[in-house]
């Protein structure tokens, strides 16, 4: 299972500064219940958007994640709209995700997002990328989600099933369903008691999969390749939380 790692700021202490943020700049007022009640600060926000040039499919983006998701807030900045919310995907469990989106101005650049648990502690790194340590929550080939074809309120309900994944392995000890793992030090790495292969092909554990041969792979090539980081880089936690 992944180790967790702890953000330098608990999320209460994000919640609040979000809060006293919010009124300013603030797409969607914290506890806007309704889409119609939302829509007077958005008018705000989108005016200042089509002011500054934004492409329209853009800001109805935004329009459809005030919608389909009217406890998120944003702020924009030169280039990019960050948006935070909470996520508690399974009505009984107290699970609780924060997560921020950067959604760049810029169709050409893609749409980046992190998560943590409550108090502060990063969601990771299983299925998330490297590098950044952004959230992965589909196989890029597998084309689940493009930008620019699809709305973002969509890549919001792919990042709540990403989030129901990871409370299965806080709570099971293995992640549910299909995964891509394309290396054998990844899968050596990564995999899970009880997890499907990451070869994709469906319905092998990993253990009566590829496990024998990726152990034979390590043991033949046995120089140590150090992994990219994977875990969000320090200008991303001090972007997130300065301009949410
Ligand atoms: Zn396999």
């Amino acid at each position: 299972m992944g180790a967790a790692i702890a953000a330098p700021c608990s999320f209460h202490a994000l919640s609040r500064r979000h809060a006293e943020r919010a009124p300013r700049a603030c797409l969607l007022s914290a506890g806007d219940s309704a889409p119609r009640a939302a829509a007077g600060a958005l008018a705000l926000e989108l005016c200042d958007l089509h002011a500054v040039g934004v492409d329209e499919r853009l800001i109805d983006d935004l329009r459809g994640v005030t919608v389909a998701y009217p406890q998120w807030t944003a702020r924009s900045t030169p280039g990019v709209t960050w948006l935070q919310g909470t996520l508690s995907p399974i009505p009984g469990l107290s699970d609780t995700a924060l997560v921020t989106t950067k959604f760049p101005h810029d169709l050409s650049v893609a749409v980046e997002s992190w998560a943590w648990w409550d108090m502060g502690v990063w969601i990771g790194p299983l299925h998330t990328n490297y590098g950044r340590g952004s959230i992965c929550t589909h196989e890029i080939r597998h084309g689940t989600w493009v930008r620019g074809r699809d709305r973002l309120w969509q890549l919001l309900d792919l990042i709540s099933v990403w989030v129901v994944r990871q409370m299965h392995v806080r709570y099971l000890g293995f992640w549910p369903g299909r995964q891509v793992l394309h290396t054998p030090e990844e899968r050596l790495r990564d995999h899970l008691p009880g997890d499907l292969c990451g070869c994709d092909r469906l319905g092998l554990t990993f253990d009566a999969c590829c496990r024998t041969r990726d152990e034979a792979h390590a043991r033949t090539f046995r120089t140590v390749r150090p992994f990219p980081s994977r875990r969000p880089a320090p200008d991303v936690l001090t972007l997130a939380y300065t301009a949410v």
